[in-house]
């Protein structure tokens, strides 16, 4: 059997180690120790500021009830 496999690998929290932009949206001031959405593609770690991490989660939640709908749907 295999390991069932997580759609949400690639994202991790964490604290900002110093201030930076949010990649989101340059005026996004992250500032040393705020917490982020940390977001892994292939070498790169993109981070976002709280405000985007949660519209990103709000949208990711409608888009899987969407695809769960979908899946469920009877032809
Ligand atoms: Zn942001």
């Amino acid at each position: 059997m295999g390991k069932q496999r997580s759609l949400l690998r690639s994202l991790t929290t964490g604290f900002a180690g110093r201030k930076h932009c949010c990649k989101g949206n340059k005026r996004h001031v992250i500032l040393k120790g705020n917490r982020i959405l940390v977001i892994k593609i292939e070498r790169n770690s993109f981070h976002y500021c709280l405000d985007c991490a949660l519209k990103f989660i709000a949208t990711a939640r409608k888009d899987l009830t969407a695809l769960e709908t979908e899946l469920q749907a009877t032809p």
